[in-house]
């Protein structure tokens, strides 16, 4: 945090307009998420020294927590060459098969959302994790028949932001571990804010430091987000320096409020309490009266709601709870 790196020395330079500006290159810049952490060391350690591609890993849970930067990670730390895809990509066999007959020994594949991968596409998927071979019908009918070629020897990496939407076969063939990435606590974050402000020549003070991490919804993709947008504002408003003020006007423009609440995680919270009584109700009558994405509610504002605990969960749907009541000056 040099004071020298005002804010206006960084409007001619494009530094941390690319997510990979801030992405860390080093383990020692991956902060949190030890427990991963421990155990990809020791399965890292151990392919090392069987001089053998690491087995294949598994990371789920909430958008911008850190799955692709682990992906890299491990890429860098195995020596293994990161080919990067994802579930939606690979539409038919034919296009997995072109994937896997292109990797060179000791590569690493990345499957983001894999989730979304189909049936068809993840019954060829099994072979090549378990027995590192392709198995290729060609033909159909009576005459059909299977020829079998040998893959080099791979890791694959997979992520996701819903597991529960992973086969369990597929799930079970993640030999090297399935690792499940938690929210980040807010020291966290903020030594996430610190290192992206020295990146990014962003002079800040503790305090506006403290503030972004509050309000980043325990996310390190929302840290970076909002370091950036406050980093805007002052540049705009020719300050020099991120302070607790600056920040705070910033957040009242993104209509952030002080728990990271977004406007639209509050309105889905009003929506429940005023048109459905506080719950339960399911997700997909929620959006359908919010006009939302089933998706967006599920995977991007829930997950946080859940977290904080004002949402709940339930066999019959989701219920807002005294907490959110409270937060939202509704009475009970
Ligand atoms: P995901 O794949 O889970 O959606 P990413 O790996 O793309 O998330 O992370 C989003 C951004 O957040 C990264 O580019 C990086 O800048 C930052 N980030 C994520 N995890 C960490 C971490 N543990 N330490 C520091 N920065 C992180």
């Amino acid at each position: 945090m040099s004071s020298d790196n005002s804010i206006s020395k960084i409007n001619q330079d494009n530094s941390g307009f690319l997510d990979s500006t801030l992405r860390p290159d080093h383990w020692s810049d991956y902060v949190g998420q030890e427990s991963i952490k421990k155990n990809l060391s020791i399965l890292l350690q151990a392919a090392k020294e069987r001089n053998h591609p690491p087995e294949h890993i598994l990371f789920y849970g909430p958008p911008g927590l850190g799955k692709t930067t682990l992906a890299h990670l491990v890429s860098k730390e195995s020596n293994c060459p990161l080919k990067i895809t994802s579930g939606p990509a690979i539409e038919k066999v034919g296009d997995l098969a072109s994937i896997l007959t292109n990797l060179s020994a000791g590569d690493t594949l990345f499957i983001d959302e894999v989730h979304r991968l189909n049936k068809s596409v993840e019954e060829v998927m099994y072979p090549a994790m378990e027995s590192g071979v392709l198995d290729i019908v060609l033909g159909k009918g009576p005459s059909a028949r299977t020829i079998q070629l040998e893959l080099p020897p791979f890791t694959l990496i997979a992520a996701t932001t819903k597991v529960a939407m992973v086969s369990s076969p597929l799930r079970s063939r993640f030999s090297g571990g399935v690792f499940r990435l938690e929210f980040y606590n807010e020291e966290e974050i903020q030594r996430i804010i610190n290192r992206s402000s020295e990146i990014l020549g962003v002079d800040i003070d503790e305090d506006a430091s403290k503030e972004i991490a509050k309000r980043s919804r325990g996310t390190p993709r929302s840290a970076n987000y909002l370091l950036k947008r406050c980093r805007d504002f002052a540049q705009v408003n020719k300050h020099t320096s991120l302070n607790l003020k600056g920040v705070i006007e910033t957040f009242s423009l993104l209509e952030i409020d002080e728990l990271g609440l977004l406007r639209s995680d509050r309105v889905i919270l009003n929506t429940l309490i005023d048109k459905f009584s506080g719950g339960p109700v399911g997700v997909g009558t929620l959006a359908a009266s919010l006009s939302e994405e089933y998706s967006t509610i599920e995977e991007f504002n829930e997950p946080y709601l859940l977290q904080i605990g004002f949402l709940e969960r339930t066999p019959r749907g989701r219920v807002a709870t005294a907490k959110a009541y409270e937060h939202l000056n509704h009475k009970i």
